[in-house]
């Protein structure tokens, strides 16, 4: 159904699906008619790609990615939109909707059901409220994905696709570059959705990488180094990982001094060959 980013239409809608928003759930809808199409196409939506949605609302980015992909997977987890769903996208033919919470939702065994013989990519306007855990979670599971292209807040934006050594870095940015080359695509204003948040939002796209260029010798360990490292954010790394990750800080001091830096650097001034130099003398020295 065209024209979902018109409020005369949405309000019919919500009106005769007896619909009203919640705020628990993230449900911030677009009302700005450039934003869907441009998400579609930066995000892979074409031939020849099976499209993983996360969190419908009323369908307004699924019609876009439905007219372009050869075949769309949406995961809602209101099942009080599956009405209007079925109306507003009832024109398309290769649009298969979940009524599910992403997190607990089998996906590899989504794209192994739905997405033979495609490539795969994930597009959201994401519920703001589980923003990193969502994007961790199709990182972290390594699932067969190309692209990963999302409306997140800006301030969350900005923090996954910073470059390390900056002071925007956080935990999450080490782990978005581990598994991904990070792009902030464009930014989109408040008055672009229906209600308007408090803040701006922007699009970012992650795109995989097949295999990580980074040689990291226990990957659980050097994760709990890097969120060790930016548990306390005033700190210096010695001082931050000695009251987080629960080893001696003489041993940290050697691992430090071993990777080659100075005692009082901060954290968000690593790159991330030096967070895992880090993290690899640690291991060596603890296991010594
Ligand atoms: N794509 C629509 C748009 O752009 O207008 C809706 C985006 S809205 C920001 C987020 C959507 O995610 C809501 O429809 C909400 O119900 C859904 N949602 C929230 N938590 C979810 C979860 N854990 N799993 C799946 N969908 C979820």
């Amino acid at each position: 159904m065209e024209h979902l980013t018109d409020i005369g239409v949405i309000k019919d809608i919500f009106q005769r699906h007896g619909f009203s928003f919640s705020k628990t759930l993230g449900q911030n809808f677009l009302v700005n008619p450039s934003v869907c199409p441009r998400i579609a196409e930066m995000g892979n939506a074409k031939k020849g790609f099976g499209v993983i949605e996360i969190g419908t609302g009323i369908g307004v980015l699924t019609h876009e990615l439905a007219k372009r992909a050869d075949k769309v997977v949406a995961i809602e987890i209101d099942s009080r939109l599956l009405p209007v769903l079925e109306e507003t996208l009832s024109e398309h033919k290769n649009v298969t909707v979940i009524n599910a919470d992403v997190m607990e939702t089998d996906l590899r065994a989504v794209i192994e059901e739905h997405f033979q013989g495609m490539e795969v990519a994930v597009c959201a306007n994401l519920p703001y409220y589980i923003t990193s855990p969502i994007i961790m979670m199709l990182l972290e599971s390594r699932l067969p994905i190309s692209t990963i292209t999302v409306m997140v807040q800006k301030e969350a934006g900005t923090r996954l696709c910073a470059k390390m050594g900056t002071r925007d870095v956080g935990a999450v940015t080490a782990a978005v570059r581990y598994y991904s080359e990070p792009e902030l695509l464009f930014n989109v204003s408040r008055g672009s959705f229906m209600p308007a948040p408090n803040v701006d939002s922007c699009v970012i796209r992650l795109n995989v990488r097949k295999d990580s260029e980074y040689k990291v010798e226990d990957e659980k360990f050097f994760f709990k180094v890097v969120r060790g490292a930016f548990s306390q954010r005033r700190k210096n790394l010695l001082n931050s990982l000695s009251s987080s990750i629960g080893v001696e800080k003489a041993k940290i001091a050697q691992a430090v001094e071993n990777a080659g830096l100075s005692a009082n650097v901060r954290p968000e001034q690593l790159t991330m060959e030096q967070f895992i130099d880090v993290a690899n003398e640690l291991k060596v020295i603890i296991e010594g």
